[in-house]
């Protein structure tokens, strides 16, 4: 569906030159609030076990499962899709909508996963990369990139096109509001079974599930582009998350709302979109332009620097100029 104009990520565009980085709101946190989330990120793992008393109950089963799917769409289709790289437009109530079914996934706010994945492409496997296996070895790119607290400030220059929404600013800064208030609506609806299967077992599955993008899509699988990083496709890991394990593809072209190029490269994320966009939700779903599916394709190297402007995304400009 094509709208004439509107879609808040774009408008803000326009706006964000007007907003000098004086104004932006601070992406700090407190040294107590990060110890806490690192306290809780080992806490929920281990929580997972207490499915030995418990129990795992059919009810508690089907919300964990319907959990790991929605979740993970709320990372994909909107974390990444849409706050990072600006796939496509939606509403502002539907942006809220996006950012709050993200920080239910406990990975903190839009704003600071944005920022962080936007690091990653402007750096993408250089020492400035967040999560390199190249540069820090496997296990840093998976989750320590995570647990040293290396990286817990959000760069709000570089989401400076989000940052003047003081509800996704909120968000970051409640971040844990929401996880708590879902873990109580799984206990409502399967007692204990509910929160510890229903909520933390499809959390934490959904974390490792998530960083595989970052730790394993750069070290096992092909390469269909030449591209300056090490990223990979991988059958297995797109299945695993909806899509996102096309992540060569990615790299090669991240403007684009989907991620597998080819009918056969299966990716739930985008059959979502579509499927969002008929509804009227989102719109102006960008995909790739012919001529980028044949560049720079492994054992054919071209250098074309019009095709290298057009790959850089709206999000790398943002970063650029920060
Ligand atoms: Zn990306
Ligand atoms: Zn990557």
């Amino acid at each position: 569906m094509t709208r004439p104009s509107g879609g808040a990520g774009y408008d803000s565009a326009m706006a964000t030159d007007l907003h000098p980085d004086a104004h932006l709101p601070s992406g700090n946190v407190s040294a107590l609030g990060e110890r806490i989330s690192f306290v809780v990120f080992w806490a929920i793992h281990w929580v997972c076990l207490a499915a030995i008393w418990t129990g795992i109950s059919w009810r508690a089963g089907i919300i964990a499962i319907v959990l790991y799917f929605l979740r993970m769409f709320a990372i994909t289709g909107g974390y990444h899709r849409y706050f990072s790289h600006r796939t496509y437009r939606t509403s502002r109530a539907f942006q809220f909508l996006l950012g709050l079914l993200g920080t239910t996934t406990v990975q903190k706010g839009p704003l600071w996963w944005a920022s962080t994945h936007r690091k990653h492409h402007k750096y993408s496997d250089t020492p400035e990369d967040v999560h390199s296996p190249r540069h820090r070895g496997f296990w840093y790119s998976h989750v320590q990139w995570i647990t040293t607290g290396d990286h817990v400030v959000t760069d709000m220059r570089s989401v400076r096109d989000f940052a003047h929404y003081p509800e996704l600013v909120w968000l970051g800064k409640y971040h844990f509001v929401p996880p708590l208030v879902l873990a109580g609506l799984c206990g409502l609806a399967a007692g204990w079974s509910g929160v510890i299967v229903g909520f933390a077992w499809s959390t934490v599955i959904g974390w490792h599930a998530t960083f595989t993008i970052n730790s394993l899509a750069h070290v096992f699988g092909a390469r269909r582009y030449e591209t300056t990083d090490t990223s990979r496709n991988n059958w297995y890991l797109a299945l695993l998350t909806m899509g996102e394990g096309w992540h060569n593809n990615h790299h090669h072209y991240m403007n684009s709302a989907n991620q597998g190029f080819f009918w056969w490269e299966v990716d739930l994320t985008y059959y979502l979109l579509r499927g969002l966009a008929a509804l009227g939700l989102v719109w102006d779903l960008r995909k790739p332009p012919a001529y980028m599916l044949e560049r720079n394709l492994v054992g054919r190297p071209e250098t074309a620097p019009e095709a290298a402007a057009a790959a850089q995304s709206p999000a790398d400009a943002y970063a650029d100029a920060a």
